[in-house]
């Protein structure tokens, strides 16, 4: 037991050794920006991962083409903050409101794709933080849609919301809880870690005749300081997203599914680019290493909250 513990020490020491060494190999990301993580022959740091998630200012605010993603899904979010728009012949589902600032360039998106704003019922989201789900009550007051969110991310939620008003909300939601609406079914599954109810939604789509199944991602980014809480969370969570059923992933930053380049490939008639089950697993195997390569540097025992 001791000397285990001693070598999960020594482990530790060496990864923060080999994540300093990396830091020193590209200069560019500057002190501080460690573990570095190489996955499929790219290398990531925290700080890279940061940036390619969130970009400019401007890439947050600024609406991307919305597009067919497979399905009834669309994409109806900025160049970095994924909001999705799953439409039905009773209404439809919006997943993150993004921004609070963002809800009427969202609202544009949904009217350009010729659907109504105001034929939004349910509003959903992947977590609480601001980037994904400040706008909620914004989105709540414009269109009377029914508010479901996560059970463990509410006090979150509700802290969030600029000023005093209460989070509206309308249906607590629990793990593998499902939502339905003309026909359409989402799963809710709690992939805490990220935050406390970080929740990852999984559905079926049909086009052309063949059944696809999609997963919509709750990011899967540690903090930079590992708890036993998170070391709970991330080990159940890195598991159970491995195990869902997946022909399209999406993220809720766009780079997590190479937007950008899979969009630049849509073509009237051609495959869909967004269907790509070999980069299901992509996110997650950057965000475990980059998990593990954190907890390492820590001596492999979580910190102290
Ligand atoms: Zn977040």
């Amino acid at each position: 037991m001791h000397a285990n513990l001693r070598g999960m020490r020594f482990g530790g020491l060496l990864g923060a050794l080999v994540g300093g060494l990396g830091v020193i190999g590209t200069l560019a990301q500057g002190p501080g920006d460690s573990p570095a993580v190489t996955v499929r022959g790219q290398t990531y740091t925290p700080r890279s991962i940061l940036t390619r998630n969130m970009g400019t200012e401007e890439d947050q605010t600024t609406a991307f083409p919305p597009h067919k993603v497979v399905g009834n899904i669309y994409y109806v979010g900025t160049r970095t903050l994924s909001s999705y728009l799953i439409t039905t012949p009773e209404g439809h589902i919006l997943i993150d409101s993004t921004y609070e600032r963002n809800v009427r360039t969202i609202e544009q998106s949904v009217t350009d794709l010729g659907f109504a704003f105001s034929d939004i019922r349910i509003l959903l989201g992947t977590h609480a933080h601001r980037d994904h789900q400040e706008g909620d009550a914004l989105v709540k007051e414009l269109t009377g849609a029914e508010v479901m969110m996560m059970a463990e991310d509410l006090p979150a939620l509700q802290a969030m919301r600029p000023g005093d008003e209460p989070y509206p909300i309308d249906r607590v939601l629990h793990d593998g809880d499902s939502v339905t609406l003309g026909g359409t079914t989402l799963v809710a599954h709690l992939t805490a870690g990220h935050t406390r109810g970080c929740t990852t939604w999984t559905t079926t789509v049909e086009e052309d005749g063949t059944a696809y199944d999609v997963v919509i991602n709750c990011s899967l980014r540690a903090p930079g300081v590992v708890t036993a809480a998170h070391v709970a969370e991330f080990g159940r969570t890195f598991p159970l997203v491995r195990s869902l059923p997946c022909d399209v992933a999406l993220g809720d930053h766009p780079a997590y599914h190479n937007m950008l380049a899979k969009h630049a490939r849509l073509q009237p008639g051609g495959p869909n680019p967004f269907i790509d089950p070999d980069n299901c697993m992509l996110e997650v195997d950057i965000q475990e290493a980059m998990y593990q390569a954190t907890l390492d540097a820590q001596g492999g025992e979580p910190a102290e909250p």
